[in-house]
């Protein structure tokens, strides 16, 4: 029996990110000093920078999110700054 690692606990997925096919007999774990699997600690690098990779995407959506509100913000803003000055 192999512990595989595996961030999310999924019922539905069937495979661990080292490949292996998850059967009944195979454990997952977000830890990986409770990992077991061979494939998974000789791709421990891999598995954890294409983590990292999702983590950066959701990161930079929602830098851009911010982005985009502030960017709609400033404009109205500095309209009624304007109006203050004139008036
Ligand atoms: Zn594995």
């Amino acid at each position: 029996m192999k512990t595989h690692f595996h961030p999310c606990s999924d019922a539905d997925t069937e495979r661990a990110p080292c490949g292996t096919w998850l059967g009944e007999t195979s454990h997952t774990t977000g830890d990986w000093s409770h990992v077991t699997c061979g494939h998974c600690l000789r791709n421990k690098d891999r598995i954890k920078s294409a983590q990292a990779a999702d983590e950066k995407v959701i990161v930079e959506q929602m830098g851009a999110m911010v982005d985009h509100m502030s960017s709609n913000q400033t404009p109205n803003g500095e309209r009624a700054y304007q109006r203050l000055l004139d008036e």
